[in-house]
């Protein structure tokens, strides 16, 4: 990896592209233009890659063997699951193979970093994007360093600052239809042997809570949710039984927040949104890295393509927000179905939808068709359940009852 730090004779660098951001979206972005020979600057605001992540790093397979992932990274395997109703009852989870990894995100990034590097990447630490000027001949970022203000001239840039969007904001690009929030610690749990998950109000509003055993004994428990983030984590951990908190930095809660809904558009003059800063995460369960590298691999090939035509027109780039649109985009918009869905049901609603998944046989059907990248099967077996109509049925009487008491 070629790292320069930035010193104050640096005032002004000149590249074909520039990637703002140092995470996996940005980062593979980096390798693929720089290894197909264009002049790649990327930028990284941290001191370190990958350093101050907050993320539980499940990635699956499919994705691991598509990229050919850092094995190295891999820090837990996960094949079974115990899924946890509200009122306690659980249900086992068996997929017929290991179908999910747990990486280290420093480790994993880091990788990467290296990767790009050797692709021909060059990276820039502790230099912070404040303001894209986009002009008939380029881009032109201000950075701030240690040094003081730089600036980057390139003919495109590819944004993957990850949940930040004050840069797609002023070029128009807009942001995310909501931010929900992510909050994770690590722990030592003597009974939790298998990823758990929680659904509960008492842990999330909206989403989940997961405890997730690593290969070395740790736990990362966290919640996603749209409520109260750090009684949703102290509740989930009043759950898990014994643990012992790790004192020290990753033993530290961290919190985060997750991009829900792609950014109205991904594409502008000289510029492209990947990755979290387009808003392309799971819409469903918040994960975020495989998408992100998908639209990297897109997001590079129209680059390429619009290098070759020497049109870096928003015209030119909308090719990009077509193709992303065309897989992942449906994938996003069936997660939202699911989660408004999901969001309407009480505590009691979700205990009978348990019970509804057993006796609909919907956990087998997921188990052996649903894939953990891909949810709009499973979504639509989920919502055509005929014991789940019964549930929403119920539900729908009991918002009824509600709202009579309410007005009466
Ligand atoms: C609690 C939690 C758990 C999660 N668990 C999972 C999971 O298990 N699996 C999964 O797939 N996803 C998970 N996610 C989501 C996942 O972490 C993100 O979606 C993923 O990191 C997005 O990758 P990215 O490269 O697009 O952005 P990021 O990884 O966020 O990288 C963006 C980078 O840009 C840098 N940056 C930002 N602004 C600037 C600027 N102006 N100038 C220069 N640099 C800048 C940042 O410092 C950062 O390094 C989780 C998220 C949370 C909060």
């Amino acid at each position: 990896m070629t790292t320069i730090s930035m010193s104050n004779e640096i005032e002004k660098l000149e590249s074909d592209v520039l990637v703002i951001g140092g995470g996996p979206s940005g980062l593979f972005t980096a390798k693929l233009l720089s290894g197909s020979g264009l002049k790649t600057i990327l930028v990284e605001k941290d001191s370190e890659i990958g350093r101050g992540v907050v993320c539980s790093g499940v990635i699956s397979k499919e994705a691991f063997q598509r990229y050919a992932l850092p094995e190295n990274a891999v820090v837990g395997r996960i094949q079974n699951a115990e899924l946890y109703a509200p009122d306690g009852s659980h249900l086992p989870y068996n997929h017929p193979e290991e179908a999910v990894y747990v990486v280290d995100r420093h480790i994993f990034d880091g990788e990467l970093a290296k990767e790009a590097g050797r692709a021909g990447a060059q990276i820039l630490l502790n230099a912070k994007v404040t303001n894209l000027q986009v002009t008939e001949g380029g881009v032109q970022a201000t950075l701030k360093t240690p040094g003081g203000e730089k600036e980057v001239n390139s003919a495109l840039t590819v944004i993957a600052t990850g949940v930040s969007y004050n840069l797609q904001s002023s070029l128009g690009m807009g942001r995310p239809e909501k931010i929900s929030k992510g909050i994770q610690v690590e722990v030592i749990a003597r009974d939790v042997d298998r990823l758990r998950i929680y659904w509960s109000s008492q842990v999330s509003e909206g989403f989940f809570g997961w405890a997730i055993p690593l290969s070395d004994g740790r736990t990362r428990v966290g919640v996603m949710t749209e409520g109260d983030a750090a009684t949703g984590l102290k509740n989930i951990l009043a759950r898990i039984g014994p643990y012992t908190n790790i004192c020290t930095d990753i033993g530290r809660v961290k919190r985060r927040g997750i991009a829900y809904g792609a950014i109205p558009r991904s594409y502008s003059n000289r510029v492209i949104a990947v990755g979290e800063a387009a808003g392309l995460v799971k819409t469903t369960t918040g994960g975020g890295i495989y998408y992100g590298l998908i639209s990297a691999e897109l997001a590079s090939g129209v680059i390429l393509e619009a290098f070759q035509r020497q049109d870096y027109s928003a015209k030119s780039l909308s090719k990009y927000e077509k193709l992303w649109r065309s897989g992942i985009g449906r994938e996003i918009k069936y997660g939202k179905y699911f989660h408004k869905f999901y969001s309407r049901l009480g505590d009691k609603s979700l205990d009978a939808l348990f019970d509804a998944a057993q006796k609909d046989g919907l956990l087998p059907y997921i188990s052996q068709n649903g894939k953990f990248d891909w949810h709009q099967n499973a979504v639509i077996k989920i919502l055509r359940s005929p014991n789940l109509r019964k549930v929403l049925l119920w539900e729908g009487i009991n918002q009824a009852r509600t709202n009579v008491a309410l007005w009466s």
